[in-house]
């Protein structure tokens, strides 16, 4: 079993289509396109067209990656319609640029704690929205979990399941440096949510906060990780979320040896 690797999308990145021809260049296999950066709010029909030519022709699969501080777990009417507008416009690019699947963040608790559910019904209620428009085009929703500082949501293993398990047929987008900084394991989100698991998020940090290290620079030990990939037949995509590409081809040769060796 060979792992699939690619990259998250670069904000030092003008042209999205330049990190799509690094990604060939380079040999991955996958690329995950970052709406989260302001050049890639407005994608033209030609953009569109050059992504998604150069990325077939080339064999790059394609991930579609919303802003992670899309604020989709704000209760209040105006802002959960331009979310789910949002979200609706990158399962639109997903379709135009031949992708699957789109991962989407958990947002923020930001009400009381007597009011947390009105966030988290927001955020249920938004990801329903998505994963039934998807659908109709053949794309996956892939909830990703949030790093443990600050209000964010889905920053435990039994709240990030406990909303997958509410809403059929969405899938996830397991972020294990996010999961190094709590005081969870990437290997007990991997036993728990292998079935719904369509991409990973690799980078490094200190445990505490997320900084998006390569590979061996911070505290996750990625043998038992890679160990229970293979366990569990789970072969990638595996997209480095490092910047930049330096730390990216790094990152890659390391989680190679990793592979290799384990
Ligand atoms: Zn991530």
């Amino acid at each position: 079993m060979k792992p699939e690797i690619g990259f998250v999308g670069l904000l030092s990145t003008k042209q999205i289509i330049d990190d799509i021809r690094f990604a060939i260049d380079n040999g991955f296999q996958w690329y995950e396109l970052a709406l989260d950066w302001p050049q890639n709010y407005e994608i033209s029909e030609q953009q569109l067209s050059e992504i998604r030519e150069t990325s077939s022709q080339n064999r790059l699969n394609l991930v579609i990656h919303t802003a992670y501080y899309l604020p989709i777990a704000v209760p209040i009417p105006e802002i959960q319609n331009a979310v789910v507008a949002n979200l609706k416009t990158a399962i639109n690019i997903a379709t135009k640029v031949g992708s699957d699947r789109v991962t989407v963040h958990p947002g923020l608790q930001q009400l009381p704690a007597s009011a947390a559910s009105a966030s988290i019904d927001a955020l249920i209620n938004n990801l329903h929205k998505a994963v039934d428009f998807g659908a109709k085009y053949g794309v996956h929703i892939c909830l990703e979990n949030f790093p443990k500082p600050g209000a964010s949501l889905c920053a435990n293993l039994m709240t990030y399941s406990q909303i997958l398990n509410e809403i059929p047929n969405i899938s996830a987008t397991l972020d294990v440096g996010h999961v190094n900084t709590t005081n969870e394991s990437p290997v007990e989100y991997l036993s728990t949510l292998k079935n719904v698991i369509l991409d990973m998020h690799i980078h490094d940090n200190n445990g505490k906060t997320d900084e998006h290290k390569c590979l061996c620079e911070g505290t996750l030990d990625f043998y038992p990780l890679v160990k229970k990939c293979k366990e569990i037949s789970f072969n990638g995509p595996f997209m480095l979320e490092i910047f930049p590409y330096e730390g990216i081809l790094r990152g890659r040769d390391i989680f190679m040896k990793i592979w290799k060796d384990g």
